[in-house]
Formats: C-alpha cells, structure tokens, sequence
C-alpha cells in the first residue's frame, strides 16, 4: 500500500501526500475498504436481481437450446452460481457488519472482484460458442474497474492474471484464428483501460480524502483556536475583575484616612495617637500600592520579554542571611519563632541579588501571612546536585494537595479567608517562579494541609566571567523594600 502511493507520490506529485501517507495511511486504507464494501454491496443487490431475470430468460426463452446445446446449459448453471455465490457473500457481509472487523471487509471486496471478474472470464469464453463475442468478460472488468477504488498493484494483479487466465481459455477453445486475435487484441485494450480507469479513480478519491483531512484539520485547528481565545478572554476578564479590587482596597483605604484627618483637623481633634494611625494607614496602603503595582509592571515585562535579570557573582549565603536578620524583628513581632541554618559557610554563585531578595522577601511574608502566632518560621540553606537549595518552612496552615500545582498560576489564592488581617493579589508566586526560571532555576512547593509548607528554591550552582558592567549593585534601602514587600500584612 506505502510502496503504490509512494509510486503515486513519484507519477502525479500529489502535494504533501508524504505528510499524509505518514499519518494517516491506515485511516485512508480503512475508508477505501469501508466505500469498496458499500460500493460491493450496491452492485451484489443489482446483480442478484439481474440473476433472476437471467434465470427466467434461461427457463423460459432458452429452454429448447439448453438441451441441444451444452454453453447455454452452462450458462443456466453459471447463473445459479453466482446467484448463490452473491447471496452467500451478502449474507457473510451482513454477519461482517456485526463483527466491523476490517480486515475481513477488505479480504469480502476482493472476494467479490474475483467472483465478478472470473464469472466474466467464464461468460466471455462461454459465448464464444453462443454468439462468438467476449462483451461478457468486457462488461465485468470495467464493471470493476469502474466501481471499486482499488490501489495499482492490486488493479494490475487482478486484471493481468484474469487477462492470462481468459486468453489462455481463447487459446485453448477458439479455433478460428482470425477471431481468436481480435478477440485477444480487444481483451488487452480492455485490460489496460480498466488499468487506466482504476488507477484514476484512485488518485481521485485518494485527493478527495485529503482535502476531507485538510477541511478537518482546519476545522479542529479553528476550534483550538476559538478555544484558546476564549481561554485569554477569561484571563483577561478576571484579571481586569482582580485587579480593579487590588487597587481599589488600599485606594479606599488611603482615601479614608485622609477624610479621617481632615475631619480630625476641621473639629480640633487633633492627636498624636490618631494622626500616626492614619498616616500609618496611609503609608501601608501606599506601600501596598506600589508593591502590587511594581509586581504587575514586572510581570508584563516577562511577559513581553522585556525584563533581565542583572547577573552578578555574590555569595547567595551572605545574601539570604542578610534577608533574614532584616525580616527577623518584623517575623519575631508577630509572635513567630524566626531561625536560620545553612550547610555551607561561603557560596559564591552566579544571580541577580535584587530579584533573589524579591522572591525570599515573598516567600517570608507568605509564610509570616499565613502562620498563626506561636508558629515557627525556617530559612534552610544546602547543596544538592549541582544546586543551591533555599528551602523556606513554616508550621503555618498548609495548602491543599489540589492546588499545590495552581499556586504558581497568576491570581491564584487558596482561600481569601484563611489569612486574617492580611491581604493579597495571587501575583507573588507566580512572579517568584519567573524569577527563579530566569536564574535557569526553580521553585517547588512541599505541603501538607493544616500543618505547613515549605518552598524550596534551586539556583544553578554557576558563576558568570565579571564584566565591569554586572561589578556594580545598586543599593536600595532595605528597610524600605521590606516594608513594600509585607505591606500585605496589617498589625
Ligand atoms: P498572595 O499575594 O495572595 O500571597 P502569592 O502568589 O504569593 O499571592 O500566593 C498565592 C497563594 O498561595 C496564597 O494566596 C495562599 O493561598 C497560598 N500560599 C502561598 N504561600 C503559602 C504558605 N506559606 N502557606 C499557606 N499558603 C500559602
């Protein structure tokens, strides 16, 4: 079957048939057997009918001959043949249906050709003592040839041998020469029309398959496609939902302490206690602000690919325990027990220090949010296969297992209500995940439901050649990010 349409390929360069006959070579081959038995099927039913009428001519027309004459009895005999031989493939046909085993179809429509062309064989040869004319045999190749969708080879086996086995019975029985070369000369102008014929007909429902696949294939693409722009619209709607909410709640805030102190001035209420609450209001919300408004714009910048990672060589120790002792008054404040540990004294690797502080400072102030008082915090430093592993523990709430795997995505929280007296916008994870795959990095998440979670970092344990350029860090006030970045968090 590969090697024909291969053969096809090379004669008729049908376009991209490689792709399809690699693909879709069975599916072609099951359809082709499925339209040969239908088609099978159609021709049985109008043959059996015309068995009948030719068994009525045989009793009543040719009656007086069949006893004079021995090809017409043959030719009463022939009839009842292939009447039965037709009924008994119907009937396999309709027990094959039951079964739909392909294989059998494909070896019933071939049984059928060879039942029609040797009955053919058999007529043509016959009349020759009847009438001196071989149009039987004619008739049923092109019949075939016509009807079936048969592959070359099996068109050239199946005309060529009935061709040698037909004139060989001419050879055999016609003693008049001058026919018997007509005879012979008209059987192989047949034989090679059918070739012809069939090996069209093949070509054609073989483009026909194609362009059914490719009308398929654009319409399954299209769906894809429909499916995932409705997928981006409901992204884009609850991003749009989330973050009007993000931004309005510490907006609110903001505006409500500043109506709070105007109106405190206006009645000469004024007070220390007071003015400080509401500026502290104020300067969290603020902060919160800016943090949720910082995590989006870096976040649109992966997206875009506008955003880099500034790589330094710095000792990734030196840096988390700096992290630690600026978080541990924050942590120890909120009645959390705040340790540190590390497996190796020095490591010097290859990182952007801001975007690690970014994603440790985020993963603290989870682990602050969402660990009850009394609770215990870990920062955990080792080595493992060729990376640096930051491992952040808590004995806080724990995630559920089914969404340990969602956290990561944009906007996801587990349960808003879970975290008394904190806030949150689902952004935090996912952009300490981009960050730590920007390192050739990543981050995993060990948890169990009501008794913590760790998240484990791994870096690359690499260094980069120092250039001038990536020598100088900037400094930034760390009391300042710290506040931006457990600004989620209210006293
Ligand atoms: P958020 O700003 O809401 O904290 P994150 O992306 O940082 O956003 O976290 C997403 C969600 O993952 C949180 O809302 C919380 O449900 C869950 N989560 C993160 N860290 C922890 C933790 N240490 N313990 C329990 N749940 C956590």
């Amino acid at each position: 079957m590969r090697c024909c349409m291969l053969i096809l390929n090379n004669l008729f360069h049908v376009k991209s048939m490689d792709f399809y006959i690699d693909r879709y070579i069975n599916e072609f081959d099951d359809m082709r057997t499925l339209t040969n038995i239908q088609k099978c099927k159609k021709l049985g039913n109008l043959l059996l009918i015309l068995n009948i009428l030719l068994i009525l001519v045989d009793l009543i027309v040719y009656k007086p001959m069949r006893t004079e004459t021995l090809p017409y009895l043959y030719l009463f005999y022939s009839h009842i043949v292939v009447f039965i031989l037709i009924l008994s493939w119907l009937t396999l046909l309709k027990l094959h249906k039951r079964y739909k085993n392909l294989l059998i179809g494909k070896l019933l429509y071939r049984a059928f050709s060879i039942i029609i062309i040797y009955w053919g064989v058999f007529m043509g040869l016959n009349s020759i003592y009847i009438s001196g004319q071989i149009s039987a045999y004619i008739v049923c190749i092109l019949c075939i040839s016509v009807c079936l969708y048969i592959t070359p080879l099996e068109a050239f086996l199946t005309y060529f041998v009935s061709l040698v086995v037909f004139t060989t019975g001419l050879i055999l029985i016609d003693d008049n020469t001058k026919l018997l070369y007509s005879h012979i000369i008209n059987s192989i102008i047949v034989v090679l029309i059918s070739y012809l014929v069939s090996r069209l007909s093949f070509i054609s429902f073989f483009k026909d398959f194609i362009s059914k696949k490719d009308l398929l294939i654009s319409k399954m693409e299209l769906e894809r496609t429909n499916h995932k722009l409705m997928e981006s619209e409901k992204l884009r709607t609850d991003f749009f939902a989330n973050i009007s909410h993000e931004l309005k709640t510490p907006l609110n805030v903001i505006y409500c302490a500043q109506q709070m102190m105007d109106i405190t001035l206006k009645q000469n209420q004024y007070n220390d206690r007071n003015m400080n609450k509401y500026l502290n209001m104020v300067k969290q919300n603020s902060y919160r602000l800016i943090r949720l408004i910082g995590n989006l714009i870096d976040i649109t910048k992966i997206d875009a690919l506008n955003f880099e990672v500034k790589l330094i060589n710095i000792d990734i120790i030196k840096v988390i325990e700096d992290i630690f002792i600026s978080v541990a008054a924050f942590a120890e404040s909120k009645g959390l027990s705040f340790t540190f540990d590390t497996l190796v004294e020095e490591k010097i690797i290859s990182c952007d220090p801001d975007q690690i502080e970014r994603i440790i400072l985020n993963l603290l102030s989870n682990a602050v949010k969402f660990t009850e008082k009394g609770g215990s915090i870990f920062v955990y430093i080792y080595l493992q296969d060729n990376n640096v592993c930051i491992s952040v523990k808590d004995t806080g709430i724990g995630i559920p297992d089914n969404m340990k795997h969602l956290i990561f995505d944009r906007f996801v929280q587990v349960d808003k209500s879970t975290s008394k007296n904190c806030e949150g916008s689902g952004i935090g994870l996912a952009l300490s995940k981009s960050l730590a795959e920007m390192h050739g990095g990543s981050i995993h998440v060990n948890s169990k439901l009501g008794e913590g979670s760790e998240f484990i970092i791994m870096l690359p344990d690499t260094i980069i050649t120092e250039t001038s350029e990536n020598l100088s860090t900037i400094e930034e006030d760390c009391v300042k990010k710290i506040s931006i970045e457990f600004s989620d968090i209210y006293d």
